[in-house]
């Protein structure tokens, strides 16, 4: 008899289910879930290819050891556990354990993650981070210090319920298809829809508004609303009384900003800025959705998450059903990784390493000493740092920062100084070649435990088939290397479940999730702070989880630093996620149809610029910037603004760099906007 077994789409934030249908020991075909909170059933491209990853002729299905003449042989798991124990121990012991570095990816399961962090800080360093962080997906930050969470406030589902909503910063439609399922439901409420990008929307029904801003200036945009407001007095008096802090002061700077700055650095008139001021400030449940799919690095910089913090405790549209803010987080547990601790700076439970208390807490909880007191290196700053031979070994878990990252060229140099790199990964990435040991890894259908979507839902994936050729998952490997180590106490568990028992302990806000709860279909939304706690789908319905109880206003003004076209790069360029470009490639691998490598890069230019360059619909072009360049399909299109071009994110970080600079916050790269020049080109697209 075939079973159907509730499982999770892999790949994205939103945490879709679906149920597998396995006969023999195979998975045969996937089954909607009609009943699933998230998405009702629905799966876009990705979710419903989730199954092409299991049978990849390209997967490893055994461990490898790098030999004389760079190839590789297989090993056995034994061999592979004693040599990683080994060089960990010997490095540690010559240079100490800041010497070590560890990078996970936002992938893997909770268990999975607390585990390897915990490894990292057991050793005594806090050099562990996740490199999806580093692209935009830590917007959710700022919220905590504007609201206590540095998570989504309201779950998708009640988007539904919000009769104005404002989304910011997202190639929505095309790459968060099942919230957009949600918008268009409260569009067919009766809900404005209000739509703000400096690229055209696929379709413009889904807004009743859309505001094309120029490249960058989102948090400018939301500034200009929060000054109307200001003005006209249309803010919530009696909600800010109540539950904020640091209105007077922010009312003081924020009327500072002038509506005419607003219109002439974000291009939109000032009397569109303030016709959606009011429609956001008066209607009585309003949402913001805010995404990193299009310059979210500079946006980071210039507060935008904190402004929209700011609007939302301005109006009072929090707490309450359909109001919020949702930021929607890119891989399918950005959310957990972050809550588990896959950071530099952050241990479980979002607490900061310099936390004494907490920090002696989780130490007495782990049964060690102490736990590191410096602040670790970040994954930006990881490339330097070898470099500099600071660190010497790292053990890399399923990302390939090599290909899906914007550092990728800097840290393959950096690599070759290693004394070692351990690479766990389903295939042999660009970045499992560079490696001395690399193990093979469970797929999503053969792995076991929780995940943390992009609305706080945790969900357990069960397995659903036996892993491919015996392969150890990757908990049984880190408690084997760890054991080594000599940290057995610390590292014996039997299966998941266990570890997620320790997590309850750990982190209070998981305190209530059991593998048993979470399996039902809707799973549990965190925080769940007791085992018989129903979850909190709203945040701060009775207050901020702030200090003192109440929301914070920050301020966070623009600062314009994008550099100016000049005559010989007269173009804005600018980057952004599309449904064929993703920024990881094992996840990309796994949904064959959209894989980078099937896709062809293109580049939008605006019809009236490509009139003035002569370069036709389909044509070759080569794009160039001070750091490079790239070749690409020109695509003759009203979407962008003349003067701006876009590509898609993943390819041009290969090949046409810009600049690399950090922001000195959040350590992204200030990626998101450069200057080019086009000219048509008569060799072979992908070249540099
Ligand atoms: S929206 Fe995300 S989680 Fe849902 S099916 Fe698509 S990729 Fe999977």
């Amino acid at each position: 008899m075939p079973r159907e077994i509730p499982s999770i789409c892999a790949y994205c934030a939103e945490g879709c289910g679906f149920s597998s249908l396995v006969e023999q020991g195979k998975i045969a075909s996937i089954e909607y879930t009609k009943d699933h909170p998230v998405n009702k059933g629905g799966l876009c491209l990705k979710g419903n290819a989730a199954l092409d990853v299991i049978t990849h002729p390209d997967r490893i299905l055994s461990p490898l050891v790098k030999e004389e003449g760079n190839t590789f042989q297989e090993t056995s798991w034994d061999e592979a556990v004693n040599t990683i124990a080994a060089n960990f121990k010997k490095i540690a012991k010559k240079h100490g354990p800041d010497s070590l570095a560890f990078l996970t990816s936002s992938h893997c399961t909770n268990e999975e993650i607390y585990l390897f962090q915990k490894l990292a800080r057991v050793l005594g360093t806090n050099n562990i981070d996740c490199p999806s962080f580093h692209e935009g997906n830590l917007n959710i930050v700022d919220l905590a210090a504007s609201l206590g969470h540095a998570s989504t406030t309201n779950p998708l589902s009640d988007l539904a319920n919000s009769k104005c909503i404002i989304i910011s910063g997202s190639n929505f439609l095309e790459n968060h298809p099942i919230a957009a399922y949600w918008v268009f439901e409260a569009k067919a409420r009766g809900a404005t829809i209000i739509y703000i990008d400096h690229r055209l929307p696929p379709s413009l029904l889904i807004c009743d508004h859309f505001l094309q801003i120029n490249p960058g200036t989102h948090s400018m945009l939301i500034e200009g609303m929060i000054t109307h407001i200001l003005e006209k007095n249309l803010f919530n008096q009696q909600f800010i009384s109540e539950h904020t802090s640091g209105f007077e002061t922010y009312k003081k700077d924020a009327r500072k900003q002038s509506l005419k700055f607003t219109e002439k650095i974000s291009g939109i008139p000032a009397a569109k800025i303030k016709e959606v001021a009011e429609l956001y400030a008066s209607s009585s449940a309003s949402s913001l959705i805010n995404c990193n799919d299009f310059s979210s690095q500079y946006d980071y910089h210039n507060g935008t998450t904190t402004n929209l913090s700011n609007l939302a405790l301005l109006c009072g549209h929090l707490g309450r059903e359909g109001t919020g803010i949702i930021p929607l987080l890119e891989h399918n547990n950005t959310q957990g990784s972050y809550d588990m601790g896959a950071s530099p700076s952050i241990l479980p439970g979002q607490v900061n390493f310099k936390d004494e208390s907490q920090n002696k807490k989780i130490a007495k909880g782990w049964k060690v000493n102490k736990l590191p007191s410096k602040g670790g290196i970040s994954f930006p700053e990881m490339s330097k740092a070898i470099k500099r031979k600071k660190i010497k070994a790292l053990y890399i878990m399923e990302s390939s920062p090599l290909e899906d990252n914007v550092y990728g060229d800097q840290l393959k140099h950096a690599l070759k100084g290693l004394e070692f790199l351990l690479v766990q990964d389903l295939f042999l990435t660009e970045t499992a070649k560079q490696a001395d040991i690399v193990l093979p890894v469970n797929c999503w259908a053969e792995k076991i435990g929780s995940y943390t979507n992009t609305e706080r839902r945790v969900q357990w994936q069960s397995r659903i088939i036996n892993p491919l050729n015996k392969i150890i998952p990757n908990w049984q490997v880190m408690c084997d290397v760890a054991k080594k180590l000599g940290f057995k106490k610390q590292f014996t568990f039997n299966n998941p479940e266990a570890i997620l028992k320790e997590i309850n302990k750990v982190i209070p806000a998981y305190t209530g999730i059991s593998a048993n709860r979470v399996s039902r279909t809707d799973g549990l939304i965190m925080p769940c702070p007791t085992p018989k706690h129903s979850g909190t789908p709203i945040l701060y319905t009775e207050h901020f989880d702030t200090p003192d109880g109440l929301g914070k206003f920050n301020t966070a003004f623009y600062t314009k630093k994008v550099e100016k076209t000049t005559q010989r790069f007269p173009y804005f360029l600018t980057f952004g996620k599309t449904p064929t470009f993703h920024n990881n490639v094992t996840v990309s691998k796994e949904t064959s149809p959209s894989t980078p490598a099937s896709a062809e890069l293109f580049v939008e230019i605006n019809s009236k610029d490509a009139k003035k360059i002569h370069i036709q619909d389909q044509s070759e072009v080569k794009i160039s910037t001070k750091a490079g360049s790239i070749k690409a399909t020109a695509c003759i299109t009203e979407k962008v603004l003349p003067g701006v071009v876009f590509v898609p994110f993943l390819l041009l970080s290969d090949s046409g760099r810009t600049s690399c600079s950090l922001d000195p916050r959040a350590k992204f790269p200030e990626l998101n906007e450069t200057i080019c020049q086009i000219k048509e080109s008569g060799g072979n697209k992908g070249e540099q």
